[in-house]
């Protein structure tokens, strides 16, 4: 993917706040706006390249679903390859789990177990960053394997949420912060 020929765009005009989904008292960031203009997708994407370019990375990693809308084209704009952490149930080959806590019960995400070496480091892509139980989960699950997280990178932090204290103490880096 080549540079951007244009002044910057302001990426928060394409990010639809929808209340209370997918409960009451949510304020989902929406993204599909953003998604279907091409500038703009073409944008986020370079623009959360551009905050990890001077770091050495082998891989990008990226949790089910909407991590996968970022993780694989920020892979190939930093020429590294992707791996996909899956929802239990969806990797044919031998697993490595990780269970964490949900507000209510627990969840589980999962990674084949060749999928990263001891010592790759690994840059680990959301595209919104709220409590940071999800990419928490990502870090001890591929620590777990000897990988090292060289950052946690999303398009969009939910400051608020705090999130990034959960993270600490990886790197963490966002395009756009509320
Ligand atoms: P987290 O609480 O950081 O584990 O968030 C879990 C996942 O839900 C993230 O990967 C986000 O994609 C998504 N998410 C959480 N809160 C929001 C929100 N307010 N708007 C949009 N997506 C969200």
């Amino acid at each position: 993917m080549a540079g951007l020929a244009h002044p910057p765009l302001d990426l928060n005009g394409y990010i639809r706040d929808i209340p209370d989904f997918p409960k009451p008292g949510i304020l989902f960031k929406d993204i599909t706006p953003l998604l279907s203009h091409p500038r703009a997708l073409r944008e986020s994407v370079v623009r959360m390249a551009d905050l990890v370019r001077d770091q050495k990375i082998d891989l990008v990693g990226a949790a089910e679903a909407r991590g996968f809308i970022f993780g694989a084209p920020l892979a190939m704009e930093l020429g590294v390859g992707f791996v996909p952490i899956r929802k239990p149930g969806k990797l044919p080959y031998r697993r490595v789990t990780q269970v964490y806590d949900l507000e209510y019960g627990t969840d589980t995400l999962e990674m084949h177990s060749d999928a990263v070496q001891t010592g790759t480091r690994i840059l680990l892509v959301d595209d919104v960053l709220a409590t940071g139980g999800t990419m928490k989960a990502c870090c001890d699950l591929v620590r777990t394997m000897g990988a090292d997280v060289v950052a946690c990178l999303f398009l969009i932090e939910l400051g608020f949420l705090e999130g990034r204290a959960r993270l600490e103490p990886n790197q963490v880096r966002s395009v756009l912060s509320y």
